[in-house]
């Protein structure tokens, strides 16, 4: 039997690799997703905070400004066209603290530059949206939303089949093998054919290239974020969203309270390094990608600069009294007995050999293949835009985004 050959293979159904199959079918080309596990969105897009980011935070003119934006218009649309759920409530990013509000000021430039409506308000102004917050000053931004990336990636992959495209589940790509004209997709479960491959492969984003004795300038670090919910007579202090001022060194959002689309109240997530790739909790541990991840220099380099950070961080993973304090600083009136455990995602982060974190999305193209390096958040939410990117540097084509509405 000949080696099925494709015009590009994608390696990993996460939303990123779906998004992008599906504009690589749209402009016409053969497509093959391949995923490891048996679902789409096993790993980072199932398991995360699902907000639809507005793009406030990010450092204008980075791709995470341009897409972050673009996506949350597309987000929207997306869900309203495919009948989704979500909700565009707004968020509340709260300073508590004197020295937050220079940081908030800049946030809210930030905002303006990248063309995000936000409103600067005192702590009375930051009440009448959050009655039960604690603030001095607050910044609203009215056009964040909560959807379920889980339901988006799983119509993508539907639309995706309807339009021709192959998905195969459960299969795992072991190695890419460049050749003359095609390369090579080695498989658990027998070889494919590409012209190209865009890898997505979220937290083993790095393994492929390293495989084939690429170094592609970064290692890919598991960050967990665990979530705790609100039991029902807390989560009534929470309307919408509700954030903190967070740190400019790191790319963690800090640990926020969010009304979600099933109306239930999370809060989180923190920020600890995993003992695996997929780590979701301390029990899993795999011993080569923990000495892997302990022998980087970067995670060195990282540990000295933010040890203090990173203790802290541990300790409000062992204690729900530490993640209550936490949240008491904006929701004064939230016990450690309101608190209930709700699961964790793992962030999949770029970091150099000197210890600096990837802050923005990185794309490296190796040839015919191009790694997607570090897509953490807001890629969810940027997933639609970050598609036709790709297919941009893969065809030199750019496709129009897709009028969504007009799909139906
Ligand atoms: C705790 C947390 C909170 C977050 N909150 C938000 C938020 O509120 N809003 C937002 O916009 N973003 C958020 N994010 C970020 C967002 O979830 C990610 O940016 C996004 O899901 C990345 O998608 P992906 O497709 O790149 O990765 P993934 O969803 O991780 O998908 C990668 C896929 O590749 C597969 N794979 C890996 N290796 C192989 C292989 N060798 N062969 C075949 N398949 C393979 C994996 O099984 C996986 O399914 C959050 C992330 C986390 C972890």
């Amino acid at each position: 039997m000949s080696t099925p050959r494709y015009d590009v293979v994608v390696v990993g159904a996460g939303i990123v690799g779906l998004a992008t199959a599906r504009e690589l079918r749209r402009s016409g080309r053969s497509v093959a997703v391949v995923e490891a596990e048996e679902d789409v969105a096993a790993h980072q897009t199932g398991h995360n905070s699902n907000v639809i980011h507005s793009g406030l935070y990010y450092r204008p003119g980075t791709h995470k400004a341009r897409l972050a934006v673009a996506g949350r218009d597309e987000t929207v649309a997306f869900c309203r066209a495919h009948d989704l759920p979500h909700r565009v409530g707004g968020k509340l990013v709260v300073a508590t603290e004197p020295e937050e509000l220079p940081r908030l000021a800049e946030l809210a430039r930030r905002g303006v530059a990248n063309g995000v409506e936000c409103h600067e308000l005192d702590g009375a102004g930051a009440r009448r949206h959050e009655p039960s917050v604690r603030a001095l000053a607050a910044l609203h931004v009215p056009g964040t939303g909560v959807c379920d990336f889980r339901l988006i990636a799983e119509k993508l992959a539907e639309l995706l089949v309807e339009q021709g495209g192959l998905l195969l589940l459960g299969r795992r790509v072991t190695r890419l093998v460049r050749r003359r004209s095609d390369v090579v997709v080695r498989t658990d479960a027998g070889d494919l054919l590409a012209g190209k491959v865009v890898a997505c492969a979220g937290l083993h984003g790095d393994e492929l290239a390293r495989r084939r004795g690429a170094d592609l300038g970064v290692r890919l670090l598991p960050f967990r974020g665990e979530y705790a919910g609100l039991r029902d007579s807390a989560a009534n202090l929470v309307r919408e969203l509700i954030y903190p001022v967070p740190d400019p060194g790191l790319p963690f959002l800090g640990v926020h309270a969010t009304r979600g689309v099933d109306d239930h109240v999370h809060v989180g997530p923190n920020a600890v390094l995993a003992l695996a790739r997929e780590g979701y909790d301390w029990h899993t541990v795999v011993p080569r990608e923990l000495a892997e991840a302990l022998l980087y220099p970067g995670l060195h380099r990282l540990a000295v600069k933010y040890w203090r950070y990173g203790l802290d961080e541990v300790r409000g993973s062992l204690s729900q009294q530490v993640m209550a304090a936490r949240i008491r600083r904006m929701l004064p009136d939230v016990r450690a007995e309101d608190l209930t455990p709700a699961g964790a995602g793992v962030r999949a982060q770029a970091v150099r050999p000197d210890g600096s974190l990837v802050d923005d999305f990185l794309f490296v193209e190796e040839g015919p293949i191009l790694h997607v390096l570090n897509a953490p958040s807001p890629a969810a939410t940027a997933a639609l835009p970050i598609g036709r990117d790709i297919v941009a540097r893969l065809t030199g084509e750019r496709p129009a985004p897709i009028p969504e509405a007009a799909s139906q």
